[in-house]
């Protein structure tokens, strides 16, 4: 199966009524510290607080009326995208996820009226039981990262991209299950192929990087991070968002939860910006020092806004935040 820029178009066109295009916005901080323009995506400001949103509704709209209902796994995300988008065609939606997801998340899917189911401990078991489902009850499975419509969806992002800056250097890309990354790479490298795509993730399970070293998908062990939406595995069975993300990204970069916490905190006090660990990842990588010399402006992505507010008061008043079996120790910011 291969896809182009031809099916990000015609994803752009059908997602046109239910994703909103989002605006980007300059940094200035951020641009002082990369000495080139520095510019987020707004993707927060989708109706879901994601940019997901657009990959759900591309897979849902494009399904025949008659189906008896959509179930997918999720991070939190990808499952509201989903609700969001059945609701607006009128469907059934079962979102099945672990009990690693934030409550936060949750909430907001059974407020768009999907059924919920919460199984194991892992995207591995929220995988299996969404398949059990699809199987059993006769719904469709949408994958969050591994399908062609979805992968297209995320990529109008690239599309806006390149229309609103096509003088690019460098895109920051946070990535999990490669959909965001493959999606928007396709994009930008097809239009401009000069343009560097990076993609960054937590340090700790970090699949994607993990397979692309490999050769091959590879299995990581799940744990907690401030970047929740950035865990789980990519699946041993993946067929396009890994070749697509091994064979167009030119890097990937993994940042720490300090680098994370910190990076939460610049973008809220700097920026006076609300967003989830996931979205801070390029952020952290800037600040750390660990992107390749830029040569023009940066672009990244701000995924999602859909944190939970509890962990975000204390990031921002520098407390400590626990972490599974890890304790971040806090920083008041610009201590
Ligand atoms: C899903 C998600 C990502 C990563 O997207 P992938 O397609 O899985 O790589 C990044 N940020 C947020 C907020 C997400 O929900």
């Amino acid at each position: 199966m291969s896809l182009s820029l031809a099916d990000i178009l015609a994803a752009a066109r059908t997602i046109r009524d239910l994703a909103v295009r989002t605006p980007l916005v300059p940094s200035p901080h951020l641009a002082r510290l990369a000495g080139h323009d520095f510019l987020v995506k707004l993707e927060n400001t989708q109706p879901i607080g994601a940019f997901k949103l657009r990959g759900a509704a591309n897979a849902i709209l494009n399904l025949p009326a008659d189906v008896g209902g959509v179930t997918c796994c999720s991070t939190g995300n990808h499952g509201r995208g989903v609700a969001y988008a059945a609701r607006a065609r009128g469907m059934k939606a079962v979102i099945c996820m672990s009990a690693l997801v934030p409550q936060a998340k949750i909430d907001g899917i059974r407020a768009l009226g999907a059924e919920v189911r919460i199984v194991g401990r892992s995207q591995d078991d929220a995988l299996a039981e969404s398949r059990r489902i699809a199987e059993e009850d006769g719904l469709v499975e949408i994958s969050p990262f591994d399908d062609p419509l979805v992968i297209a969806g995320q990529g109008t992002i690239g599309l806006e991209l390149m229309q609103d800056r096509p003088d690019l250097d460098m895109v920051l890309v946070p990535l999990s299950g490669g959909g965001l990354a493959a999606g928007v790479a396709l994009a930008v490298k097809t239009i401009q192929p000069s343009v560097r795509v990076i993609g960054v993730s937590m340090d700790r399970g970090a699949a994607m990087d993990a397979s692309i070293r490999a050769g091959r998908p590879v299995e990581v062990e799940e744990v907690a991070s401030l970047a929740d939406s950035l865990g789980g595995g990519i699946g041993l069975d993946n067929r396009l968002s890994f070749p697509l993300c091994r064979d167009l990204l030119d890097d990937v970069v993994l940042v720490t939860e300090d680098e994370i916490y910190r990076a939460l905190q610049t973008l809220f006090y700097e920026d006076r910006m609300v967003a989830e660990g996931a979205c801070v990842v390029g952020i952290a990588a800037l600040q750390a020092g660990k992107l390749p010399v830029p040569k023009g402006p940066i672009a990244t992505i701000i995924t999602g806004r859909n944190v939970d507010m509890t962990v975000f008061h204390r990031i921002m008043a520098g407390q400590d935040v626990s972490l599974g079996d890890l304790t971040l120790k806090g920083q008041a910011y610009g201590a």
